[in-house]
């Protein structure tokens, strides 16, 4: 009986298979297992897959955030602007180096940063020579930013953008592949395993600047330059000229294995989740949902299935929902608490009331589970469960 079935439906898990594990043991075999082939494949195929010049891969998709922001100059008395929902990463980046946060909100219809709004922020902060040094926007949950947008604001105030698309790997603007960094600084990449592919933990920085990508892989590598050309002192063959400090950033051979492997199967893994939208939509017609709108001209990478629900008007509380259908056997999760309602945040003077595009966002938002292995079957249950849980007849 379909009904008895006892079921464990996540929000997300990752796809892996006999190819990897094949790449894996390949790996182990050979002597190397870091700094090796591996990486240099894997980093190869991310630049010919983006178009980016440079891809400097890395132990997380947090520590390319903070490499990225460490070379894009921010440090103490700079100011870096960002969106007050995302994953924690985002902003904790900048704040390591010693910046000043602040965020510009989303649009709540789309959840990514409203870039009407960001205009008006630059403009007042022009006249108080405030100017932010860098902005950092995230494409969520697989649809990107308008990045030509935000390149003339960038060109008009000076700023340096890093993209933080750990949601969005995969997805195109107008035929332009996420990553290209054709109007960016950087574009920060995650392997996390529920990302659109994985390497276990794991992440990239892509850039076209040569300057910047030899500085990101010199912090990658505790400040050790590989670049002979810009050495002070030729110190003997033996040595690697230390410029500055840095950090173990490395990703592993073995890690990178299983990243070609998943880079190979990114078309199976994006078609895939774009067939299971498209299901989640034909059976959620008759539940009064509203899905976060896309931009025209826009491929998502569809990370995340968000659907935001009016629950005063459906009668029960969020909460109430994520136990019902934790009953059925669906784990739900929300994406994710806006910075300004943390405690870490509010001790730093941030308020949700300042923000009510978040605030509005952040209300209503659900994100259903969205995975390449998720079945039919499962999608089914999910969207039948809904329905029963608030109440409304298919
Ligand atoms: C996953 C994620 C990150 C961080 O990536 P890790 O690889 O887990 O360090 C950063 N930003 C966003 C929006 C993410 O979802």
């Amino acid at each position: 009986m379909l009904e008895n079935k006892i079921r464990n439906i996540p929000v997300g898990r990752p796809s892996v298979g006999a190819r990897e594990e094949a790449a894996v043991l390949g790996v182990l075999r050979s002597g190397w297992l870091t700094r090796g082939p591996w990486v240099s494949e894997f980093e190869a195929a991310l630049c010919a897959y983006t178009g980016a010049r440079h891809a400097i891969v890395v132990s997380s998709g947090t520590a390319g955030l903070h490499l990225a922001c460490l070379a894009a100059g921010l440090s103490n008395g700079t100011r870096c602007w960002t969106t007050p929902v995302s994953f924690a990463a985002t902003a904790n980046a900048p704040m390591l180096c010693g910046a000043e946060i602040d965020f510009v909100d989303v649009d709540p219809r789309t959840a990514n940063m409203d870039l009407d709004l960001l205009a008006k922020r630059l403009s007042i902060a022009e006249s108080h020579g405030t100017l932010p040094h860098v902005v950092l926007p995230v494409h969520f949950a697989g649809q990107p930013v308008d990045m030509g947008k935000l390149r003339s604001l960038a060109d008009r105030y000076k700023f340096r953008v890093i993209e933080d698309a750990a949601h969005t790997f995969g997805a195109t603007d107008s035929g332009l592949p996420v990553g290209n960094c054709t109007h960016s600084d950087f574009c920060v990449l995650s392997f996390h395993g529920l990302k659109t592919i994985t390497t276990g933990e794991g992440g990239a920085v892509l850039t076209n600047d040569d300057r910047l990508a030899e500085q990101v892989r010199r912090l990658r590598h505790n400040g050790l330059s590989r670049d002979r050309a810009t050495y002070r002192e030729d110190l003997g063959p033996w040595a690697f000229e230390q410029q500055s400090l840095g950090f173990n950033y490395w990703l592993s051979d073995i890690a990178c294995s299983i990243g070609i492997v998943q880079l190979e199967r990114i078309e199976e893994f994006l078609e895939r989740r774009r067939v299971l939208v498209a299901e989640y939509e034909r059976l959620l017609a008759h539940v009064p949902h509203v899905r976060l709108a896309q931009r025209p001209g826009v491929a998502s990478a569809n990370h995340l299935f968000v659907i935001c629900l009016d629950f005063e008007s459906l009668g029960l509380t969020r909460v109430e929902l994520f136990d019902r259908m934790k009953q059925r056997g669906v784990a739900l999760q929300v994406h994710y608490v806006p910075f300004p309602a943390q405690p870490f945040y509010q001790d730093r003077g941030f308020r949700m009331s300042d923000f009510p595009g978040a605030t509005k966002y952040y209300a209503e938002a659900i994100s259903l589970p969205l995975y390449v292995d998720l079945s039919f079957e499962d999608l089914a249950h999910v969207c039948a469960s809904l329905s029963e849980c608030l109440g409304v007849n298919v």
